[in-house]
């Protein structure tokens, strides 16, 4: 893609306009050019959207026999897999995402709507045994017209893992994605309708936050918004869709922490993490951004940990070997570079990186160095909020009680890892933690078949695995009288 192009949304079977004709751009942050120009929906496009929804779930959409839904859906992941790269490429541009990351990323999306294209026939209730002469059984039937609100940061897998679980149930959709990365969401939209979904199955509508976003969760055809993104802005959508009384799940922000026991592999540990915290430039919510090492090896984690990160290539996102590229904006870059700031105000030392490369050729991007600080207190501001982006402070503990209790300060509670030769004392930070996706000796554990989601101020519900497929359903209960 050279010139900026024009892209337009998807109500119902067509690609349409904002009704106001207003568009805005899209800037990508390797060079700061425009990319595209993209609608600027307002209400009136809410409005068109939750109708083409409402048309398509009275249709054939929600009475449709599960396995034909799943078809369908098979469909739809095979022609993402035909475009690819295409979607990679565009993802990559967009955000700034290295190119090997973006191509990982559209892979997920074609494996999310396998799982639940086979999640269709998946969904039954129960026959319970109740006290009266008769049988009382549920059903799970779908919620109706469903609100999609994802971020910038993994922007088409996070869609992805919305839609799969919104579709499968048999609920239609209507998609907004994040400013900085509509496009992928809107090329996404495109590819349903050429799969063979029925017009307004999938919608796709961009604009500003608050008015699309917002008129999504404040409509009164909407049953459910599902939201990933900022703590506050979850706190806002709750407000509104309580208008409503909508069903509500989210997904939100994170300060993971990466517990480091003396006994465990430092060297494994210390060449895995540093992509753990600084992959997507840190703007992951399961982030690693708190490493709390035991005391005895604190040093030498230190020294592991800064040269594994020294060694991270930071470049040119089209570049196949580039391991971090942009942040995804330059007022990202300085809202980061004013956390780097205030770590060493409030006396953390940096250990490398928290400045611009050197390298002419990123120059006109909004790049920063990974950047590790020592000394991290848990009060400070590095260590309390979360910074989305590469940046990582290391604190010291002295015994496993400490280690727990650090790692459960924060208000948030999404992931975190544990690294531990002695499997009895990883299990017990397992059981501890107040997370909701941990890792043991490793620093993943996000799979399409298993839960994902957070604890305390870090969401609402789960994505992923069947149970996502479930919140997407409401409960009908049967009694039968046979007396
Ligand atoms: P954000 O600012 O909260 O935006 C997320 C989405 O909400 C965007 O589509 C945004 O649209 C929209 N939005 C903004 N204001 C709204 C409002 N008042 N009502 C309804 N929608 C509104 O988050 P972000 O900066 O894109 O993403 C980064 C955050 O996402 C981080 O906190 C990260 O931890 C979190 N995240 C969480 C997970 C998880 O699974 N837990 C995964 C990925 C990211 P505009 O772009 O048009 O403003």
């Amino acid at each position: 893609m050279t010139a900026a192009q024009a892209f337009r949304m998807v109500i119902g079977d067509r690609l349409v306009d904002a009704a106001s004709g207003q568009t805005f751009d899209v800037v990508e942050p390797h060079a700061g050019t425009t990319v595209a120009h993209v609608p600027q929906g307002g209400a009136v496009d809410v409005d068109r959207a939750v109708e083409a929804a409402q048309r398509a779930f009275d249709g054939d959409w929600s009475r449709m026999a599960a396995s034909e839904r799943g078809r369908l859906m098979l469909r739809f992941a095979q022609v993402v897999r035909d475009h690819e790269e295409e979607l990679a490429q565009l993802e990559s541009r967009q955000i700034g995402k290295p190119i090997s990351g973006a191509r990982w990323e559209v892979a997920q999306v074609a494996k999310v709507l396998e799982f639940y294209a086979g999640g269709t026939t998946k969904i039954h209730g129960s026959t319970i045994p109740v006290t009266r002469p008769g049988f009382d059984f549920t059903l799970r039937e779908p919620i109706g017209v469903v609100g999609l609100i994802v971020p910038w940061n993994f922007p088409i897998m996070m869609a992805a893992w919305k839609i799969g679980p919104a579709l499968a149930a048999g609920n239609t959709a209507i998609l907004k994605p994040a400013s900085y990365s509509p496009l992928t969401a809107l090329r996404l939209g495109e590819l349903a309708l050429e799969a063979g979904l029925p017009a307004g199955v999938l919608n796709v509508i961009t604009g500003p936050g608050p008015v699309v976003g917002g008129g999504l969760a404040a409509h009164a055809g909407i049953g459910k918004i599902a939201f990933t993104g900022e703590t506050t802005t979850g706190q806002e959508i709750m407000r509104t869709a309580a208008g409503t009384i909508k069903k509500v799940s989210l997904e939100l922000g994170g300060k993971s922490p990466n517990i480091v026991f003396a006994d465990a592999d430092l060297e494994k540990m210390a060449s895995t993490s540093p992509y753990a915290v600084f992959d997507n430039c840190g703007q992951d919510c399961c982030a690693r951004s708190r490493i709390l090492v035991e005391r005895s090896v604190h040093e030498q984690v230190v020294e592991l940990f800064a040269k594994a990160t020294q060694a991270v290539k930071v470049g040119d996102p089209a570049d196949p070997a580039t391991e971090v590229g942009p942040l995804v904006s330059f007022r990202q870059r300085a809202r980061v570079e004013e956390y780097v700031a205030s770590g060493l105000s409030e006396g953390a030392s940096l250990v490398t990186g928290g400045v611009r490369p050197s390298d002419p050729s990123l120059a006109n991007g909004a790049y920063l160095m990974p950047a590790v600080f020592d000394g991290m207190r848990t009060e400070m501001r590095i260590s309390r909020e979360e910074i989305f982006g590469p940046v990582v402070g290391i604190i010291p503990f002295d015994t496993e009680e400490e280690a727990l209790r650090l790692a459960n300060d924060s208000p948030y509670g999404l992931s975190g890892s544990i690294w531990s030769r002695d499997m009895g004392k990883a299990m017990r930070a397992v059981k501890a933690l107040r997370s909701g996706v941990i890792s043991v000796n490793c620093n993943n554990s996000v799979h399409v078949e298993a839960p994902f989601g957070g604890y305390k101020q870090s969401g609402i519900g789960r994505e992923l695995g069947m149970e996502a497929l479930e919140l997407y359903t409401e409960v009908k209960n049967v009694f039968v009288d046979i007396s």
